[in-house]
């Protein structure tokens, strides 16, 4: 503890001097230097949604919790309206957006092919239906050779949706074990609307006379919580810019000793949000509405901006900025910031624009092989064909940090990270004035989700 205070201390020292000279070069159209984001409020949100207190920040812990309650105070106090209210509130309560998931967890299974049983070993399910009981002709049945590509099988049957028993020859084994230890710790689902299951056999068999398929399952309910606020526009409220990360990580390890912080994933970004919440409540000039999302659930596959984008009619909303993971230098240089899907929308081009005067740009997304568009919450948004892209500066070929216990604030440059912040606030604000509307994302170009996993 001691040691973080002191680099604390060092990077204000060191602000200081970015600060300035960041405003020598800005013109006076630009925020004055008064009106910057305040570094210490930076580290302090930072520092404790990042902290061990927070446990990591699973969903369904109670430790979750707590960091709602903090964010929805922190949007109380800055004098924010929630979603479905025409006036500020202290009640931070009201911050909270409440709904429930289902989690289905596999019980039992037993498969027999052509009269053999086989060994559980070789199962492996993913299901939204609590008793199956299939004989020949109930399921689609598939065969996956040893030259097929059974991924491509797998993300098909999943998009399509219904019921599958799929024979996966044992040349995939590695891949199948990997499906059957994602499955095995169960399944979450917002609805229930698109009911179904594949069970896959590892089997070398290439002809199917005859099968059996006995499962069950077992599906509760749990309650997750998103956190937003509202800051209305003051002529074209009806326009949305949204602001969004998301406040939930990994938890701890499985022995319960070591806390996977999330500094950077995703407390980075939930500060990022608060503090823009604050910059343009300060300034209360936006003529568009300004909503701030802290989602839930991020990480255990989406479910926060997925009940959010229920709630509201995704047309309204002109833009979503999604901030995740900006904790340390990009590697086009400290301060510095790229986009996913730059090329899906003009959003990167107009925000550009703003950062002339500040010498800088935002980059495009350098890791496309990583498939970063669809690995967060902005594609969610996108699939509506809102411009919903994220903004992080991660170096992710290379970060060690990433969902490791080290990725903590420690391993943060909070002064590049501030930086990033105030180029966010600065290239956001002709969305922020209503001067420019990016063009819609091709929602025909952004791939489906699965309906069984
Ligand atoms: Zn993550």
């Amino acid at each position: 503890m001691i040691k973080k205070i002191n680099s604390n201390n060092k990077i204000n020292r060191n602000f200081k001097l970015t600060a300035l000279l960041t405003a020598l070069t800005i013109t006076s159209s630009f925020p004055s230097i008064a009106e910057i984001i305040s570094k210490e409020q930076v580290i302090s949100d930072i520092t404790y949604l990042a902290g061990d207190d927070l446990k990591g920040r699973a969903s369904f812990s109670t430790e979750i919790d707590q960091a709602a309650n903090f964010l929805a105070q922190r949007f109380a106090d800055i004098g924010l309206q929630p979603l479905k209210a025409t006036t500020t509130t202290k009640n931070p309560a009201l911050f909270l957006q409440k709904f429930t998931v289902n989690q289905i967890k596999s019980k039992t299974l037993s498969v027999t092919l052509n009269g053999q049983e086989i060994n559980p070993d070789h199962l492996a399910i993913a299901t939204t239906i609590e008793k199956l009981n299939w004989q020949q002709g109930n399921a689609k049945t598939h065969i996956v050779g040893a030259n097929d590509d059974m991924r491509k099988t797998l993300t098909q049957l999943n998009q399509s949706g219904g019921q599958h028993l799929v024979i996966i020859n044992s040349k995939h084994e590695k891949a199948f074990n990997a499906y059957q230890g994602y499955f095995n710790r169960g399944l979450t689902k917002l609805s229930l609307q698109h009911r179904g299951a594949i069970v896959m056999v590892l089997s070398d068999e290439s002809e199917l006379e005859t099968y059996t398929v006995k499962a069950s399952a077992e599906i509760t309910e749990q309650s997750l919580t998103n956190v937003v606020a509202v800051l209305p526009g003051t002529e074209r409220a009806d326009e949305i810019v949204l602001y969004s990360s998301h406040y939930d990580h990994l938890g701890m390890t499985e022995d319960g000793k070591k806390i996977y912080n999330g500094a950077d994933d995703d407390a980075s970004g939930t500060t990022a949000i608060l503090n823009l919440a604050q910059y343009y409540a300060d300034k209360g000039s936006n003529k568009r509405t300004l909503m701030f999302s802290a989602f839930t659930a991020e990480e255990i596959g989406g479910f926060g901006s997925k009940y959010f984008s229920q709630q509201l009619d995704p047309d309204d909303v002109v833009a979503m900025i999604n901030i995740e993971m900006i904790g340390k230098p990009s590697k086009f240089g400290a301060g510095t910031v790229w986009m996913t899907g730059m090329e899906r929308s003009n959003l990167g081009a107009l925000l550009n624009e703003k950062l002339v005067a500040l010498d800088t740009q935002i980059y495009q997304d350098p890791y496309p092989e990583q498939g970063l568009f669809y690995r967060s919450d902005n594609a969610t948004l996108a699939r509506l064909g809102v411009p919903a892209h994220s903004f992080s500066s991660t170096q992710l070929d290379k970060d060690q940090h990433y969902h490791q216990t080290s990725d903590d604030i420690s391993s943060l440059d909070l002064t590049s990270m501030h930086k990033v912040i105030e180029s966010l606030a600065t290239a956001t604000q002709s969305l922020v004035d209503g001067t420019v509307t990016p063009t819609r994302i091709d929602k025909e170009q952004v791939r489906a989700q699965g309906k069984i996993y």
